[in-house]
């Protein structure tokens, strides 16, 4: 793990980066929790900027989530895009709608205003297909909750910059990430969680030469 300052350095540019890709959280649109959890869903297997217009193009074709629910893969799918992701996601966005509609006998997630943030999470993880990372995304952007969302990627990154002590998605590696940037930037850099640790610092052959932090980080070889 790299020292303090060196730390710090890296979170600044993340940050940065993040602010002039994403904008400030107070112009961002706070979407209702089932928006955000197919929106989060989306992002796992896509860019942010590609799975934030498949989650317009959803709303617009479909009635509600319980009529995407009951609807052929294949047509959600179609909806969004005919690249191979749009496939995948759509299973997935149907299973969680599938299992919500098992656990509450309504396709809807507004229970969570009634809960604490840790109630909540374990209430959506009690949900098939939804990690730890998926849930707290779901707080972080549409319940204002104060924590950065970390994923099995965004750990792998975090850990080749030298941020936390190893590459697991750990509850321990999350608080000392959190500590690195104040919660006011925690969706901005969430965010660009999602669009660089998946596709740029990916398992094998990372794209050290697209990376924005490639010149601070201890793998980028620049
Ligand atoms: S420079 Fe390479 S190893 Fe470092 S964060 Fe970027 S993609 Fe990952």
């Amino acid at each position: 793990m790299l020292g303090a300052k060196k730390r710090q350095k890296i979170a600044r540019t993340i940050a940065s980066v993040a602010r002039s890709r994403y904008g400030e959280l107070k112009r961002r649109k706070v979407r209702p929790p089932l928006d955000q959890m197919v929106q989060s869903i989306l992002w796992r297997y896509t860019s942010v900027r590609r799975g934030t217009r498949a989650l317009r193009e959803l709303k617009r074709t479909f009635v509600d989530w319980n009529e995407v629910r009951v609807s052929p893969v294949p047509e959600v799918a179609g909806a969004m895009s005919t690249a191979p992701w749009a496939v995948t996601s759509a299973e997935r966005i149907e299973k969680v709608l599938w299992s919500l509609f098992q656990t509450r006998n309504a396709v809807s997630l507004a229970i969570l205003s009634d809960l604490t943030p840790t109630q909540a999470r374990t209430f959506l993880q009690s949900l098939q297909e939804v990690s730890r990372d998926l849930a707290d995304e779901v707080l972080l952007f549409s319940l204002q909750g104060a924590l950065l969302p970390l994923s099995d990627e965004a750990a792998r990154m975090c850990y080749r910059l030298g941020l936390i002590r190893n590459d697991r998605a750990t509850l321990q590696n999350q608080k000392a990430l959190m500590r690195l940037w104040e919660p006011g930037l925690y969706p901005g850099v969430a965010l660009y969680f999602v669009d660089h640790a998946r596709t740029l610092c990916r398992q094998d052959n990372p794209r050290h030469k697209d990376c924005p932090v490639n010149a601070l980080c201890p793998e980028g070889g620049s």
